[in-house]
């Protein structure tokens, strides 16, 4: 039986590429394993196959009586609406756990580090598998994307060793050069509308029985968005109401400048002010200094403190 290997639905470099790296896990295991996707690859995404010589995932929408193994997410927003008629094998995944549950055991690898790429290159190494070349390239740059180059504080030193054993085997000589490459092709977004910007890296979460989509939009210099604000707002507005989204939030990283803008629509604007301690202006944003993360600085004190 074919194991379908998937990540979250929007999905970025990371899930697409520790997709890959899994099925190839598994099929130098011996079994029949294939990597798919949730959704349209990110420009990043496809820069970093076309480097790399990869080919795009397949489209899987419905997992019901299948194998499945997840790498990026247990989120059951993010996954599939019939996950639970899947079975599930294998996870691994470096976000708080969202949800999912077995009906048998499972392998499970997590660990709370940059990417799941760097939990998959441990786990090839535990096991004395060698990671192809291409695959090894591919896998370092999923590290320096979800990391943002080493300047998210979500980095660990798992990840930094990581890209140095994967530059070797991938005969990299400069990788911070290719991640660089790799944020400019992300950073030019003047053909995307504000809803391709949006839906690029946009998560659903349910904290505490309410709605919130999150999305998040990294590049070199957050003005490169500036012109395209009033129309993202909008749009944000829009997804609030059709998609009965209590907030919906969106960080404009600026990657040199290291923080985010953050815009915010929602029902309850003073609550979500006082979780981040910001004042939003009026056009719904706010500076926030050495905001990088969503998983670590924007999930979290909505858990807690909302
Ligand atoms: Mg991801
Ligand atoms: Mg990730
Ligand atoms: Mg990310």
């Amino acid at each position: 039986m074919t194991i379908y290997v998937m990540g979250h639905k929007n999905p970025d470099s990371d899930t697409i590429i520790s997709s890959i790296a899994t099925a190839e896990l598994l099929k130098q295991r011996g079994l029949d394993a294939v990597a798919v996707k949730q959704g349209d690859i990110t420009p990043e995404t496809k820069f970093i196959l076309d480097t790399f010589k990869l080919e795009v995932p397949e489209t899987l929408i419905s997992v019901s009586d299948k194998e499945i193994a997840l790498v990026d997410t247990t989120e059951l927003s993010q996954l599939p609406d019939d996950i639970d008629n899947a079975k599930v094998l294998f996870v691994a995944d470096h976000h708080k756990l969202g949800g999912l549950k077995t009906a048998s055991p499972l392998e499970f690898y997590g660990q709370p580090v940059g990417s799941t790429a760097t939990i998959l290159t441990n786990v090839f190494v535990s096991e004395n598998k060698s990671i192809p070349a291409n695959i090894a390239g591919a896998m370092l740059c999923a590290v320096l994307s979800d990391t943002v180059l080493f300047k998210s504080p979500t980095t660990t030193n798992w990840d930094k060793n990581a890209v140095e054993k994967l530059a070797k085997i991938a005969g990299i000589e400069k990788p911070l050069d290719l991640g660089l490459q790799m944020l400019k092709v992300k950073s030019s977004i003047e053909n995307d509308s504000a809803t391709d910007l949006i839906n690029r890296d946009f998560k659903e979460f349910n904290i505490h029985g309410k709605k919130f989509g999150i999305g998040q939009i990294e590049l070199i210099d957050k003005t490169m968005a500036d012109d395209k604000k009033p129309a993202i707002l909008e749009e944000m507005k829009k997804i609030q109401a059709n998609g009965e989204f209590n907030t919906v939030l969106l960080l404009i990283t600026d990657i040199m400048k290291e923080g985010s803008e953050l815009l915010v629509v929602s029902d309850d604007i003073p609550s979500i002010e006082n979780v981040f301690g910001i004042k939003c202006d009026e056009n719904h944003c706010a500076w926030v200094d050495g905001m990088m993360s969503r998983k670590k600085q924007v999930v979290p004190p909505l858990e807690t403190k909302l």
